[in-house]
This record gives C-alpha cells, structure tokens and sequence, in this order.
C-alpha cells in the first residue's frame, strides 16, 4: 500500500476537477429525523459544498448504485416479422466519495458473489469496474457493530481512503487510476509525524465503539440454537416488511419478471431486489410456501448473514453496520439477536 499527504485545499481541488469530468457521488444531508439527528443520503453532488465527509451513516447503503433495486436486464421491440433485444452492459463512469469502510466491506462481499463465484453478473461488474471509490475513516456509527467483525478498517476494495488529521488527510492509495487521480494535485510524502497522527487517530476511533457483540464462534452458536426461542420471540415481532434487506450493503436477492407494453410492441426484463423475510419469498409453483411463518424467514435471513455465507466465503455476510437495527419499525436488531443467542449458550 502507498500512501501519501493529501491538504484539505488540494483535496477540494481533487473533486472539484473529478466533477468535470464524471458523475460525483457523496453523503448530502437531507434532513433531521425526530430526535434532530442529521439524515444523509449518497446522492450526486455538482459541487462541493454539498458534501458532508463528517456525516455518521446514510439510511441506504451505496449498493444502489451497483445493483438498483429496479433494473432492465433487457429491452425488446417487437416487429411484424421479427423482434430486436438491447443489452446494456456499459456504464458511465461515476466517483463514489466518502464510503465508509464497513460499506466498502459490503462491497468486497458482493465481489464475492457476483463477479467471483460461479454465475458472475456482467451488470454488476460493469458498475463496480466504472466506479472509483474513494473511503473516509469515521466515528462509530450509532449501534454499529463492524469492529466485531473486523470491517472497520480495510485493506483494498476502494482506490483511495482518508483519514482525517485536520488541516491533511493521510491517504491509502491502492489502484492505479487512484494513483493517477492523485497526481493531478499536490501531495506530500508521508513524515513521522503523520504516521504518529494517523496511528493515534485510527487508535481513538478504535477505542469509541459502545456496541459490544460477541460473534465468537457464531456459525456453530448457530447451528446448536436452530431451534431456540430467541427466534421466536423476535419472529413474533417481525412484520415482514422487507425493510432490513433494502437498506443491507451486502443483500441482493432478487426476482425478474417480463414486462410487456400495452400495444405488444415493445418488453423489458426486470430484476427487482427482493427481501428472504418477505412473505412469498419462499413460494414456489403450485402455490406451496415452504418458509409461510415470519419466525422462519427472520431465522433464514440470520443464517444467511452469519453461517451459511461463512461456509461459502470464508466470512459473514454482515459488516456490521445496523442499518437493519435502525430501520426496522419492530425493533428487531443484530446486536440484541446475537447477543441473546449468545446468552442461550451460557445458561
Ligand atoms: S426484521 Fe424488521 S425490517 Fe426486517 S422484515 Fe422484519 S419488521 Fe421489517
Ligand atoms: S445485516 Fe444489518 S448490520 Fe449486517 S450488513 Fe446488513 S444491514 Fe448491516
């Protein structure tokens, strides 16, 4: 890994001249909630005082811009004679700016899925290949949990990544195009004391997470406690509203269906992200529902997240970043589930 000294006034500069060139996404504060905490969402900026790099979370994660929950996989026209089909697999290159790393973990998980594995997504890959990342290191978020799971920090997944050392940002570059992006502005070579700096700044952050959960062994914990009540206390409450997977950085079910126009002159194929706690998520030909109760699907989406993606991957599904927790009217969050189930072990 390289890195480098990069002063506020030349990172402006930075992404003032990307905007020129490529479509700027970033954290935009869009309001207050009810308790008067700032909103943000990564939406397009056109300059740069609409950035907010000190932003906490976003409600939705930045996946909408690699896999939208409504997609056309394929357009058609149809003809007296014959039809036409159009494939769209290019994208236009787009800056997303300030991802957190726990969000570029979730980044690093689809990798897995949908360019990696055995049915790679060329849609996705086209996204993921014409988007440069540029990450921030930030506060623990409210109920976030990464550090658990080790996705607060990162390694690769991004082209360049921040830390804030007040007047500079110490800045990790690990592509190439990052590396170009770069010299297109002053920099300086990492001193001493920017080492110090950074170091006593990751360690501060570090040490600021209040949420505490224990996933030792939690694939195991898993499969001893399939039948716990734990699941169906919390399946009790679930309302099978979907919410927690539109807002997860790392879900990706989907379904596709054929669109018709009105006249039968023209179609589309259309993925739309769909949610395993949903209730016909789990219903198939002839009408039968193998998962009808909201206790099992809460349980499939856990098992999912925490033990069979393990068995594939090598590593959780989750990163960590409770925006399932926030978001779900019930109440029904990662860190209570998991650390009741835990409790279940020790009695
Ligand atoms: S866990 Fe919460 S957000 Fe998810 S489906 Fe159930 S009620 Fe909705
Ligand atoms: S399951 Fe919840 S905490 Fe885990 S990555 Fe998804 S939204 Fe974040």
């Amino acid at each position: 890994m390289l890195f480098k000294i990069l002063y506020k006034d030349d990172f402006r500069t930075l992404i003032e001249t990307a905007m020129k060139s490529v479509e700027v996404v970033a954290p935009k504060k869009v309001g207050s909630n009810a308790r008067g905490k700032p909103i943000h969402h990564y939406l397009p900026v056109t300059s740069f005082e609409e950035i907010d790099l000190s932003y906490e979370t976003t409600e939705y994660s930045a996946k909408t811009y690699f896999i939208p929950y409504l997609e056309n996989l394929a357009n058609y026209r149809f003809g007296d004679e014959d039809w036409e089909k159009e494939i769209q697999y290019r994208f236009e290159p787009r800056m997303i700016l300030g991802l957190h790393a726990c969000d570029i973990s979730g980044l690093l998980r689809l990798d897995k899925v949908l360019i990696h594995d055995k049915f790679p997504s060329p849609y996705y890959i086209a996204r993921r290949k014409n988007t440069l990342i540029v990450g921030i290191d930030h506060e623990p978020c409210e109920g976030g949990f990464c550090h658990a799971l080790g996705t607060n920090v990162v390694s690769h997944g991004f082209d360049l990544f921040l830390t804030d050392l007040g007047d500079r940002y110490f800045t990790a570059i690990d592509s190439d195009r990052g590396y170009i992006l770069l010299n297109k502005v002053l920099t300086h070579d990492v001193k001493e004391k920017d080492t110090k700096d950074y170091l006593d700044a990751r360690r501060r952050i570090s040490d600021a997470y209040t949420t505490h959960v224990n996933v030792h062994n939690l694939p195991n914990l898993l499969d001893i406690e399939f039948e716990s009540d734990v699941w169906k206390k919390w399946g009790a409450k679930c309302l099978s509203c979907g919410s927690c997977a539109q807002v997860c950085p790392t879900c990706y079910c989907y379904g596709v269906s054929e669109r018709v126009s009105m006249d039968w002159a023209s179609g589309a194929k259309v993925k739309q992200l769909y949610s395993c706690n949903l209730v016909d998520f789990a219903q198939v030909a002839g009408g039968h529902n193998f998962r009808p109760e909201a206790t099992t699907r809460l349980k499939y989406r856990y098992y999912h997240q925490h033990r069979g993606f393990v068995e594939i991957y090598d590593e959780p599904k989750c990163v960590g970043c409770n925006r399932c927790g926030r978001t779900c009217l019930a109440g029904i969050n990662p860190p209570d589930i998991i650390g009741e189930l835990q409790a279940e072990v020790r009695k």
